[in-house]
This record gives structure tokens, C-alpha cells and sequence, in this order.
């Protein structure tokens, strides 16, 4: 099967009226009235962001579900997306149905449909890339650089789960081993975290500032300090853990430090008037949303412990390069 029967067997049954079922150069897409278009991107290497051989529905449903968090952290609904497709040789036809029923999938949760793109091949990895389009409202984009001194510092689900769900998918021990669910819940959260889509109305109306977690907690949370201006004293004790995460770390402080550095749990953190917590709890429609902090005067993020005994960190998160 050669790119264009691909294209037209596989993807063009994905494309929404702009993307012209894939047999143009280019897509159309008219921004809907009063709205701003929010863009964002997303690549992942075979062997840096997904396993080797990883080539179908895990892969691409992450791919969106990654871009997806993008626009969740921005309050932005999504609307459609370009795709762009680095095949390794020689890969079965079984592996672009799946990867297209990820797609699919993915697509019918969130209600937005495919525009365009690339597709190409190499001898190397595997490589794929999405662009994502949102709106907003005009001008109500939720930004890193709104926190201000006194606001609360709020996170949405639990941390650390992907991590431990990586180490089970690289195939390294979890010691102790996860009783019940927990194994599955930690997979769950490293190929399909959810996009936090539903909570944008209320991210809008309610907070100063806000970044997805893709780097680890402590690193996200230091974009959002910087572009600020500003603090984050944050709590260790109040950072969320899933009850299998919490058993796992045992309350040892180098295991929760792990859990709250490494990357891919696709949560929100963002700051918010204080004045606003019972209206974040009401909004929260069965999203966990903690209080980890507050914003002070300075730069950066200082966490504490319980007698509040500062907590150093050698490295906040992960670096790409
Ligand atoms: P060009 O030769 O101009 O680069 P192509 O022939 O590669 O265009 O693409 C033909 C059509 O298929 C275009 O509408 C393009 O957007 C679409 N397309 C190609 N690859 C992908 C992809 N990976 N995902 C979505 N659409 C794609
Ligand atoms: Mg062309």
C-alpha cells in the first residue's frame, strides 16, 4: 500500500469539511465568530516519547491526547488538526488501521476532525506530529504570565502515575508491586491521560494563569512562575497522589520527589484568586482540583515539607535536550 492509498483509505475517512477529504493542497478552515484561534504542536520520536514498535492506537491516540492537554491548559475547545507522519519502513497494513482507529477514537471523545497533513517515511524512527487548533472566546486565552501574589495554586488529578506506568511499559520493576487495579491504573494514565477539555469554561472564568504538566509538576509549574514574575510556594504534602502512587512511594520523600519531577501526567496547573475556591470547587463536576500552594513575591518554586522545612530538588523535570 503506498502514502496515497493510505491517505485516502485510512485518513481521508478522519477529515472534516475543511480538510476537503484530503484531496487538495491545503485545508480551509473559517475561525468561528468571536472566537481566537489557539495553535499548538506536538512531536514524539519512537524511543523518546513512545516505546519502539509502538506503532498504532497507543501512539496515536497520545499524540492527541498531549496536543488536546495543550489546549485544555489554554481554555480552548478543539476544533480540528494538521498530522504529520514519519513511517519506519516496511510496517503492515494492520498497523495504519490502528494507528487510524487511535485517531478515530480520539477525535469522536473530543468532537473534532482531521484537516491535512504529511506523510512520509524513513529508515529511522518513527516520528509524528500534530497541530491543533482550539478557540476561545476572543481575548480568553487562559496565559502563563497572569499569576499574581496571593493567588492559590491549584493542580487537577493526581501526579506522578505516568511515571510509574513508563516503568512498567520499559519493563522495569515497581517495588513494591501495585495491589489490585493499580498496575492498570498507572498504564491507563501513561498511554491514555485525559485532556482536561471539560474544565475550560471554568479554567477561563476562574484563573490567572495556568500551563499543562508534560515536563513534571515542579518544571511546570516553574514556566508558569517565570512567565509570571512571580513565586510558587508550594506544599509538598498536598501535591496529590492516587492511592496505588501513595503506596508505591511509601512516604519516602526521594520516591514522592520522582513523582512529582517526571513528565506525562497531562494535568493543569494554574493559579487562581483566592476568592475564587468555592467557585472552583463547585465547578469541578468530579475533577480532583487541589490546593498545593501560593503565590509569593520572588522567582521560581519553593516547595516545603510539614514543619515547613525546605525541600531542594536536584532537577525539577525533564529536559528534552
Ligand atoms: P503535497 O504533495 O502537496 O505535500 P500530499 O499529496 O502529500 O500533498 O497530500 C495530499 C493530501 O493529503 C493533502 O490534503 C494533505 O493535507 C493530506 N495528507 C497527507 N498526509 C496526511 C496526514 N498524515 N494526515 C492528514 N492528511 C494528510
Ligand atoms: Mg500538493
Amino acid at each position: 500500500m503506498d502514502e496515497f492509498e493510505f491517505i485516502a483509505k485510512y485518513l481521508a475517512p478522519l477529515a472534516g469539511p475543511g480538510g476537503l477529504g484530503l484531496k487538495d493542497d491545503a485545508a480551509v478552515l473559517k475561525p468561528s465568530h468571536g472566537k481566537d484561534l489557539i495553535i499548538t504542536k506536538d512531536t514524539m520520536v519512537e524511543g523518546t516519547h513512545f516505546p519502539h514498535g509502538h506503532y498504532g492506537a497507543k501512539t496515536s491516540g497520545k499524540l492527541l491526547r498531549a496536543n488536546l492537554s495543550d489546549l485544555a491548559a489554554k481554555g480552548a475547545i478543539p476544533v480540528g488538526y494538521m498530522l504529520s507522519i514519519v513511517w519506519p519502513h516496511g510496517v503492515d497494513e494492520s498497523v495504519f488501521k490502528d494507528f487510524s482507529d487511535g485517531l478515530a477514537a480520539i477525535q469522536k471523545k473530543y468532537d473534532f476532525k482531521l484537516l491535512g497533513g504529511d506523510t512520509t517515511s524513513s529508515r529511522g524512527a518513527m516520528v509524528v506530529t500534530a497541530t491543533l487548533l482550539g478557540e476561545v472566546p476572543e481575548n480568553k486565552m487562559v496565559r502563563r504570565n497572569g499569576a499574581n501574589i496571593g493567588d492559590d495554586v491549584w493542580v487537577t488529578g493526581t501526579i506522578g502515575d505516568a511515571y510509574l506506568g513508563l516503568q512498567k511499559v520499559l519493563g522495569r520493576p515497581i517495588d513494591p508491586k501495585p495491589k489490585g487495579t493499580g498496575m492498570k491504573h498507572f498504564e491507563n494514565a501513561y498511554f491514555r491521560p485525559e485532556p482536561r477539555i471539560s474544565f475550560g469554561d471554568h479554567l477561563r472564568d476562574y484563573a490567572s494563569a495556568c500551563a499543562d504538566i508534560s515536563d513534571g509538576l515542579i518544571a511546570d509549574a516553574g514556566h508558569v512562575a517565570k512567565a509570571s514574575n512571580i513565586k510558587f510556594k508550594l506544599n509538598l504534602e498536598a501535591i496529590p497522589l492516587s492511592r496505588p502512587a501513595a503506596e508505591w512511594a511509601m512516604g519516602d520523600l526521594s520516591r514522592i520527589k520522582t513523582l512529582v519531577t517526571s513528565g506525562d501526567d497531562y494535568e493543569l496547573v494554574f493559579t487562581a484568586p483566592s476568592t475564587n475556591e468555592s467557585f472552583l470547587t463547585e465547578a469541578s463536576a468530579g475533577l480532583q482540583l487541589t490546593k498545593i500552594g501560593t503565590v509569593v513575591e520572588g522567582s521560581g518554586v519553593e516547595v516545603v515539607g510539614s514543619d515547613n522545612t525546605l525541600i531542594e530538588f536536584d532537577q525539577a523535570g525533564h529536559k528534552h535536550f
